[in-house]
């Protein structure tokens, strides 16, 4: 196990002071640096920042943070949610630092690609088979990773299919952990 204890500090941004949305950091007494080319290569959408020793992932909604001795998670719903979430992490950097044999690591930094350039190789029909009003807020979540390629059928139809593999070679869509 890389993670065994860390120290957990939950809080909303002075920044913004009565907001609803809460921040959680986990201090670490471990480096966790050796496990990030491993989430890469298996968190769908997340960002490798090797010269930073980081990587960012976009969850749900939330902001991810990875650092060498901390994570960090932001625009949480509650306290109990941000304790969750920490947990859940933990248990995701374990469980990947467990399996380190059967992936492959990862040291390129990926980008996100514009949100109009994925939109536009969108069918544009507002079909909604994929689950959302509209083919522009199914962009928006194809961005932050929380919709897949495979969600629109309407692109695996022949008209589309050079906007299909473009879109291929610009999303990042790899199956993700847990
Ligand atoms: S299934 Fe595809 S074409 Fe239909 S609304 Fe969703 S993104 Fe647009």
């Amino acid at each position: 196990m890389l993670i065994e204890h860390y120290d957990l500090k939950v809080f909303t941004p002075p920044c913004d002071p009565g907001a609803e949305r809460f921040s959680a950091f986990a201090e670490l007494a471990v480096d966790i640096s050796v496990v990030l080319p491993y989430l890469n290569a298996t968190l769908r959408g997340a960002v490798y920042h090797r010269a930073a020793n980081a990587l960012t992932w976009k969850k749900g909604g939330h902001n991810l943070a990875f650092h060498a001795f901390q994570i960090a998670t932001s625009n949480v719903e509650d306290y109990e949610a941000a304790v969750k979430e920490i947990d859940g992490l933990v248990k995701l950097i374990n469980r990947t630092w467990e399996r380190r044999s059967e992936i492959t690591p990862d040291y390129e930094t990926r980008h996100r690609p514009p949100l109009m350039t994925v939109y536009k190789l969108l069918p544009q029909t507002n079909c909604k088979q994929c689950g959302e009003p509209t083919c522009y807020s199914f962009a928006i979540k194809l961005v932050a990773s929380q919709k897949s390629i495979i969600d629109c059928p309407p692109l695996y139809e022949p008209p589309y299919a050079q906007k299909l593999t473009d879109l291929q070679d610009m999303v990042i869509d790899a199956p993700t952990i847990g």
